[in-house]
C-alpha cells in the first residue's frame, strides 16, 4: 500500500482511500491502531544497544504518526515528513532547522502574519537577518539573493490577499546560488498543487486546515524531498518537538475525505465568488480562480484547483471614516458564518483582515478586507447569509 511506483499511477481519491498504512500489517482492520507510547521495550541487550529496532522511543515516531506521514509523503511526492503540534510550528521548525547566525532569509511579503512575527522577533535575536519581498518577485528574486541568503520562503496564494508567486522561476534562481527554497502550501494543499514538483526543497502544511477538516485538532506537516530530508529529520529529534498518536489519527482519518470535501469547498466557494464580483457593496474579489483576477493566468499554469478561502474588499465609497463601521455590520448581521480564525473545517468562517504588516505588497484601498472562508453547507443559504451582510455594510452611509 505505500509502494510509491504502484500508488503512482492511481487517481487522487484512491490514493488518499489507500496510503499511509497497510491493514494486513495490523490483523487487517482498515484503520491503524492508536499506538500510545512513550516507552518502547527490546527484547534484549543486543537489541538495545543496536539501535536497528524500527520504533525506539515515542519522540521518534509510532506506527500511528508513520501512517500520516507515509500518507503525506505520497500525495506531496516527498522523501520523508516530519508531523510537528501546529502548522505554525511546521513553519518556524525547517526556518530554525537551515538558518543559523550571520544567515539571510528572504520572506514573502503577503506571508502568514506569525510567519512574519517569528522573523522580526525570536529569528532577528537569533541573528537572522530577514528581507521581504514583492510576491510577483519572479526570477527577479535573484537580485535580492545575498551570499549568506540561505532560504527563500514563499507562500502561495498570499495571506488574505491570494497573490500568486513564480514558484518555478524563483526555485530555479534560489538553486542557482544554493538556497533552499520552502512554501507554505496550506491554501492549496497537496491535492491542488504539489511545490515539490515545482522546484521547492520543503513543503509546508497547516493539518489544522483541510486535512484536520472538522475545527477540532492542530497539527503542522513538513515534508522535504531527498536532498534535505535528513536535516529537516534532525530538528526534530534534536528538539523533540513531536505529535502525538491521537491527533496524528484524527488528520489521517480525515485526510481520507480530502479530496472529495475539496471539491465541495471549490464549487461552492468558486460560484460565490463569481456572484459577489457583480455586488453592490463590493468593491473587488481577491480569488485567484476567478478570471478576472490579476493574477489568475499563473494560478492556472501551476495550480489543479483552488480550496475554500477567499477575499471580499467592501466598498467604502471613498469613506475611510466607515470601512471599520462597515466591516463590523457585514460580520454580525452573518447568521451561518461563524466569525473565528482558522479555517479548512466543514463549516463557514468570516473575519476582517488587518494587513498594516506589508511593506511591500499593495493592500486594497477600496475598504475593509473579508476573508471568508466556504465550508460545506449548501451554497444558497450561504449566499443569503453574505447578502444579510452585504445590506447591513451597505446600509451605513
Ligand atoms: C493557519 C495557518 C498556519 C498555522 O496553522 P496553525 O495550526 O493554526 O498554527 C500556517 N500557515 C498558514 C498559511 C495558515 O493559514
Amino acid at each position: 500500500m505505500t509502494d510509491k511506483s504502484h500508488t503512482a499511477k492511481r487517481g487522487l481519491n484512491t490514493t488518499l482511500a489507500h496510503s499511509g498504512n497497510n491493514p494486513h500489517d495490523y490483523f487487517g482492520f482498515v484503520n491503524p491502531p492508536i499506538v500510545h507510547a512513550s516507552t518502547v521495550l527490546f527484547p534484549d541487550a543486543a537489541t538495545l544497544e543496536s539501535g536497528k529496532q524500527r520504533y525506539t522511543y515515542g519522540t521518534h515516531g509510532t506506527p500511528t504518526t508513520d501512517a500520516l506521514a507515509e500518507a503525506v509523503n505520497v500525495l506531496d511526492g516527498a522523501a520523508g515528513t516530519i508531523i510537528v503540534p501546529s502548522g505554525l510550528a511546521a513553519v518556524t521548525m525547517p526556518l530554525l532547522a537551515f538558518l543559523k547566525s550571520g544567515d539571510h532569509l528572504l520572506m514573502v511579503d503577503s506571508v502568514y502574519y506569525p510567519t512574519r512575527r517569528f522573523c522580526d522577533t525570536m529569528l532577528r535575536d537569533l541573528g537572522v537577518e530577514t528581507t521581504y519581498y514583492d510576491p510577483h518577485v519572479g526570477a527577479g528574486i535573484a537580485a535580492l539573493i545575498r551570499a549568506n541568503t540561505k532560504v527563500v520562503f514563499t507562500e502561495s496564494p498570499g495571506s488574505n490577499t491570494f497573490e500568486i508567486q513564480d514558484i518555478p522561476a524563483i526555485s530555479k534562481a534560489a538553486h542557482t546560488k544554493d538556497a533552499v527554497v520552502m512554501m507554505d502550501n496550506t491554501w492549496a494543499t497537496p491535492v491542488y498543487f504539489k511545490p515539490l514538483d515545482f522546484g521547492v526543497d520543503i513543503t509546508i502544511q497547516a493539518g489544522t486546515k483541510y486535512p484536520g477538516g472538522h475545527s477540532d485538532v492542530l497539527l503542522g506537516l513538513v515534508s522535504a524531498n531527498a536532498k534535505h530530508w535528513r536535516k529537516l529529520l534532525d530538528v526534530q529529534t534534536v528538539t523533540g518537538v513531536c505529535a502525538n498518536s491521537d491527533d496524528s489519527y484524527q488528520v489521517l482519518k480525515s485526510m481520507r475525505t480530502m479530496g472529495i470535501r475539496l471539491e465541495r469547498h471549490q464549487k461552492s466557494a468558486l460560484d460565490l465568488a463569481t456572484a459577489l464580483q457583480d455586488r453592490p457593496g463590493v468593491a473587488r474579489v481577491l480569488h485567484p480562480a476567478l478570471p478576472d483576477f490579476p493574477d489568475h493566468a499563473m494560478w492556472k499554469r501551476d495550480f489543479n484547483g483552488s480550496s475554500g478561502l477567499f477575499s471580499i474588499v467592501l466598498d467604502a465609497k471613498g469613506n475611510p471614516d466607515h470601512w471599520r463601521e462597515k466591516a463590523h455590520a457585514f460580520l454580525d448581521a452573518l447568521q451561518i458564518f461563524g466569525l473565528g480564525y482558522s479555517w479548512g473545517g466543514y463549516e463557514s468562517l468570516a473575519v476582517l483582515v488587518h494587513l498594516e504588516d506589508r511593506t511591500i505588497a499593495k493592500c486594497p484601498v477600496e475598504g475593509s478586507v473579508i476573508r471568508l472562508q466556504i465550508g460545506l453547507e449548501d451554497a444558497q443559504d450561504l449566499m443569503i447569509d453574505i447578502e444579510r451582510g452585504l445590506e447591513a455594510a451597505n446600509n451605513i452611509i
